[in-house]
């Protein structure tokens, strides 16, 4: 059968949805600490990230029927992404990277036409910055029954960072609670779950991803996981 490739990349242009891309580049933090990422360290548990690129890609669903349970625990709520391969991949802005052979684990997609409330708690002096990606408002900044306001008692900059006004805030070491809108986001779990294991390359591929959350109480088998 001859495979249609102009076909997949129309669909992709008629049904796709804009994505930002953030690529992740593993920190050498994790070999000096165990292979964990090292919380001092100014890396985002274990990656730093480049500009976000545009691109259009079909999002679906995940099929969990052939997933081992702790695979699907953690890709509850996530999303299946169709890149199309580099000859059709749209969106890329002519640099060399490409997306079908770059994507990875650590990777980040953000929606950036869709919004999603989450929470993250913080610490005073040792970490005021929110890890989400694209924060599109801060809801509230909460400690206990006590809440924080923007200009009077902070500053929100730079899209991640609150800065306490001189004499304002939480003490020094005390762990605050922030609500903010942010884009919907996925952290790229798994790109060769589907392989085909074929010497295809003109095929589109799918990438199974996880949704990228800061607060998550749902019990799950791997709990307090931290994404990114
Ligand atoms: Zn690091």
């Amino acid at each position: 059968m001859q495979f249609d490739s102009q076909k997949i990349a129309a669909h992709v242009q008629q049904h796709g949805v804009t994505v930002k891309y953030y690529q992740a580049r593993l920190c050498d933090c994790m070999a000096r600490n165990q292979g964990q990422p090292d919380p001092k360290c100014g890396c985002l548990n274990g990656f730093w990230y480049a500009e976000p690129k545009e691109y259009k890609l079909l999002r679906s669903g995940i099929n969990f029927k052939n997933l081992p349970t702790d695979a699907g625990r953690i890709l509850q709520g996530g999303c299946q992404f169709t890149i199309p391969p580099r000859d059709y991949s749209v969106g890329c802005d002519g640099e060399a990277i490409d997306l079908y052979d770059a994507v990875a684990f650590g990777d980040v997609f953000v929606l950036p036409n869709r919004n999603r409330k989450d929470r993250d708690i913080l610490q005073r002096g040792v970490r005021d910055e929110i890890r989400s990606f694209d924060v599109q408002q801060i809801l509230s900044i909460t400690k206990g029954l006590t809440k924080y306001l923007p200009d009077i008692d902070y500053k929100f900059t730079n899209g991640v960072s609150i800065n306490w006004l001189t004499g304002k805030g939480p003490a020094t070491d005390e762990f605050y609670t922030v609500e903010y809108l942010c884009n919907i986001q996925y952290f790229v779990w798994d790109t060769m779950a589907k392989d085909r294991g074929t010497d295809e390359t003109i095929l589109p591929k799918a990438i199974l991803c996880a949704l990228r959350q800061f607060v998550n109480f749902k019990v799950s088998a791997i709990d307090n996981l931290i994404l990114g």
